[in-house]
This record gives structure tokens, sequence and C-alpha cells, in this order.
């Protein structure tokens, strides 16, 4: 899952917070921040992207026009997670943790948790992929209209498939390529993973996916204070 920053709540030309008169009105601020992505399955969505609750509206009426509390997510993602209300600290969240570290991406699009991660880690790591059902695939849970698990898998034999060219013909213009291939597929995590070795097109899709946190692939940890993502504890 990218670890993502909505950034401040925006303003208006006199720099006053502009007011949002429905949530909708939000979705254009959140797309030119984070780029046309579910916020949890990562798929590229353009007419469909919806504004997601974090904390969803309607237990919790005083958040349905709250920034802080916005993300981007398909149908699947939203309709799954629903409308049940939710202890933030019970899951992980790509705007306020460090999400990289917390899910392993792998082939056939299959994701899969840290197993560095300490037993209670992963315990909130596995409410977070029930929460938004992102292990579904046909097998434990054949609904027809969920096609996320499928898209994942082509992604990463698309990442495959542009690894290997690059083996045999490693130049800029096909680096540019990969990135903009991956741009407009989507699944920033899959890429990420197939060229976990390239610190290149790593840090070429940090750029190129909008929002993408840069201070959570630093393993150091050394981030500056406004960066807001808590970093999970490899133990
Ligand atoms: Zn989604």
């Amino acid at each position: 899952m990218r670890p993502i920053d909505r950034g401040a709540h925006p303003v208006n030309l006199d720099n006053t917070p502009i007011v949002f008169p429905e949530y909708s009105h939000a979705r254009q601020f959140l797309i030119d921040q984070l780029g046309e992505y579910c916020s949890y399955c990562e798929m590229h969505l353009d007419a469909s992207l919806a504004v997601e609750h974090v904390k969803p509206k309607n237990p919790n009426p005083h958040l349905a026009l709250a920034w802080d509390n916005f993300l981007l997510s398909c149908t699947n993602c939203n309709s799954i997670k629903g409308d049940q209300d939710i202890n933030l600290s019970d899951y992980y969240w790509p705007d306020s943790d460090n999400t990289s570290q917390v899910f392993c991406y792998q082939r056939g699009g299959v994701i899969q948790i840290n197993l560095a991660l300490n037993a209670n880690e992963q315990l909130i790591a596995t409410k977070t992929l029930e929460l938004t059902g992102l292990t579904r695939t046909p097998i434990n849970n054949p609904t027809a209209s969920d096609r996320r698990w499928n898209n994942r898998r082509e992604a990463w034999d698309m990442a495959e498939r542009a690894r290997q060219r690059l083996l045999s013909a490693d130049t800029q213009e096909m680096r540019e390529q990969i990135v903009d291939t991956a741009r407009a597929k989507g699944y920033w995590s899959v890429w990420m993973a197939v060229f976990a070795d390239d610190a290149d097109i790593c840090n070429r899709l940090i750029d190129a996916f909008p929002g993408t946190c840069r201070f959570c692939q630093d393993t150091h940890f050394t981030k500056p204070s406004y960066c807001m993502h808590k970093d999970i504890c490899i133990s």
C-alpha cells in the first residue's frame, strides 16, 4: 500500500481554507495531490474514483467534510470497507502509517503481511486487509465484480516483462517508458516490488506517482518533522 501525503487543507487565493459544500467537491483537489489511484488497492481509475472517508461519514457526520478524513477509493474498496464505525488505531492507513513496510507484494499480485512485523503489528495488518478485502481472489471469495486481484496480477506480469526488456536494452528511454507504463496502469507497490533491486527505477516511481511519501522509503527514517507517517517497528 503506497504511503501517501494528501497535503494541507487546500486554500483560496487569499489563503483562507476552501470550504467544501459537499465532500465530492474535494475530489479534484485529492486527485491533484494523490493522482488517480485508489488509496487502498492502488488501481488506476478516472471516472469512478470516489472521495473516501477514512472514518465513515454516517456514524461520524462531523467528519463528512473534513479534509484530513479524505482519501480516494475504487468502488470495491469503498463498498467492502463500508459504513461500520472503526477505531483508526486498529488498522494501518496509507496517509498516516508507513504502509510500504506492512505488506509484501509478490508474484501473481499476491499481497502478504511482512513477517518481520511483531505479532501485534501483524494483527493490525491482517485487520487492514480484511477491512478492505485486499486478499480476495476468485478462490477465497468468488465475487465476479471484484477484479482487483486480476488487475494486480496483470500489473505484476507487465512489470516483470518490463524488467526483462530492461535487462536486454538498458536505456534512459526504456526507463522512462517503464515509469510511464506504471503510471498508466497503477499499482505502485507492485512495480516497486518487481524493481526492488533497481534504485533508479524505484526513485523514478516515487517521483512519478503524485503524493507518494518519499521519506517512507528511507530505511533510516531520517524524516523531516512535517512527515505524518508513523514508522512500523521492525523487530
Ligand atoms: Zn481500491
